[in-house]
């Protein structure tokens, strides 16, 4: 439907009867919601014909860029051949077996079986479920809490809000008993009198403590983002993973990678665990396996927990209709080949670089930037009211977005977490849309910077 020929309000019905995720409905409607209606490469169009770089890849899933061709050619073929079939009863298809196989061959150590779902958090709740039942096959029903990070983010079903570090969230009924949180690895916002390596085992003995507090005995699983996009694109310290699973593997406890940003190739590596140079027990994948094509997820499970799950649970009452659809695993499968094949691990790493090279020239000048951080073509700049003594803006989150509205007037897509503004352009961004999306965000940092300048040291 075009609406140039349409007078129809598109903003006055979203307004009237849709309800968004993750928004104060008030603050919304005040304004007029931006509609988009096309994609191309990092690019978006709206309605009203502006063309905005989207340094976020949707919600950091379109890897692959927007408009792949031979992605729409997969969906179209298989829902020609077979839209839809379930794999509860003793059935299964092709799209998904083949899925299966590549992911397992794909994923890093013993990681040899998929389970399906359709969004990271449905990947999260099965993990979750996953670990508990293992331990109460091994007759160790006691081991039931899972712990995670403060400004961790696991999904929004409870299970998965529970276990993130949201406190927003958990004060909208999702905090759950039997989960706990230990420190983030956040060596800008609460280590940075400590030297990185010293922070980062420091912040993993957290995990330590809150085991002696609690007693192994208790414990299912710790789950981690290897690095915490959500919670502001926190990348801890070389020091900390490897210190975390020393911590797990002594205490029994299984450790969980939540790599639904990380996974395939955003932090440089095929997989974040690589980068950190970790081998979880479980690691939860969706957003970037099909370059937001189709909603997918996985959770991919090591041996020791898959072997107790096939041969000794039993029936696993866990599952969804969509467990494994076959339009998606077909997305997911020309997705991955695009993937392999442009090398998109070996670029975000080489394209991060640039991009972290050209921010720090055209913003290192600029007193509101506390810190540029990055790995791969995943990262954030850290708005600081005065650069230091790393104070943060009264107000938290109030710089922030008005950051975000000057990258929106300025056509470019950054998120603000708090007064961090994050970036994951998609991983086929070329060196002159880095430049460009450098240019921009230079323009509403100083923009931000010169309105709110009172406040910030002289
Ligand atoms: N885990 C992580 C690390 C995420 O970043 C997200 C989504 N941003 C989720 C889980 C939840 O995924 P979904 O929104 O697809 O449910």
């Amino acid at each position: 439907m075009s609406d140039q020929t349409i007078a129809f309000d598109w903003q006055a019905a979203d307004a009237a009867h849709h309800l968004h995720p993750f928004s104060d409905h008030k603050s919304l409607h005040e304004g007029r919601v931006r509609i988009i209606t096309g994609g191309d490469g990092v690019w978006l169009t709206d309605d009203q014909g502006r063309r905005v770089l989207d340094a976020m890849a949707g919600l950091w899933c379109v890897a692959a860029g927007y408009g792949r061709e031979e992605l729409v050619e997969a969906s179209a073929a298989q829902m020609r051949a077979l839209p839809f079939y379930n794999t509860f009863f003793k059935t299964s298809t092709r799209p998904v077996i083949a899925l299966a196989e590549r992911l397992a061959a794909m994923a890093p150590g013993d990681l040899n079986h998929a389970f399906f779902a359709c969004s990271g958090s449905e990947a999260v709740d099965t993990a979750l479920r996953m670990a508990r039942t293992y331990w109460i096959t091994r007759g160790k029903p006691a081991k039931r809490i899972v712990i995670g990070r403060e400004y961790g983010y696991h999904g929004s079903t409870t299970l998965g809000a529970a276990a993130g570090g949201m406190k927003d969230m958990h004060r909208q009924g999702a905090a759950l008993p039997d989960f706990a949180h230990i420190m983030p690895p956040y060596w800008y916002g609460r280590g940075s009198q400590m030297d990185p390596a010293e922070f980062g085992v420091h912040a993993a003995r957290a995990l330590e403590a809150k085991i002696a507090e609690l007693g192994a005995d208790n414990i299912a699983a710790f789950i981690g983002e290897p690095i915490q996009g959500a919670g502001g694109v926190i990348i801890p310290p070389a020091t900390y993973w490897p210190e975390i699973q020393r911590i797990c593997r002594e205490n029994d406890i299984l450790l969980i990678a939540d790599e639904v940003i990380c996974g395939f190739g955003r932090t440089g590596r095929m997989f974040g665990c690589e980068t950190f140079g970790i081998q979880p027990d479980m690691m939860t994948l969706a957003k970037a396996i099909t370059s937001g094509y189709a909603p997918l997820s996985a959770v991919m499970v090591g041996d020791r927990v898959a072997e107790v799950l096939i041969n000794e649970t039993g029936e696993f009452y866990h599952g969804f209709t969509y467990s494994g659809h076959p339009v998606s695993c077909a997305v997911a499968l020309a997705n991955l080949d695009i993937i392999e094949r442009e090398d998109l691990a070996a670029r975000a790493a080489a394209s991060g670089e640039i991009l972290r090279e050209r921010l720090h020239a055209a913003l290192d000048d600029l007193p509101i930037v506390g810190e540029i951080r990055g790995v791969g073509l995943i990262g954030a700049i850290e708005l600081t009211a005065d650069r230091r003594t790393r104070r943060p803006f009264e107000k938290t989150g109030r710089v922030g977005t008005i950051c975000r509205d000057h990258c929106f007037a300025n056509d470019l897509v950054m998120r603000a977490v708090r007064d961090t503004m994050v970036f994951a352009p998609p991983l086929i961004i070329g060196e002159a849309e880095i430049d460009d999306m450098v240019a921009r965000a230079r323009r509403a940092i100083t923009a931000t910077m010169d309105e709110v300048r009172g406040e910030m040291a002289v």
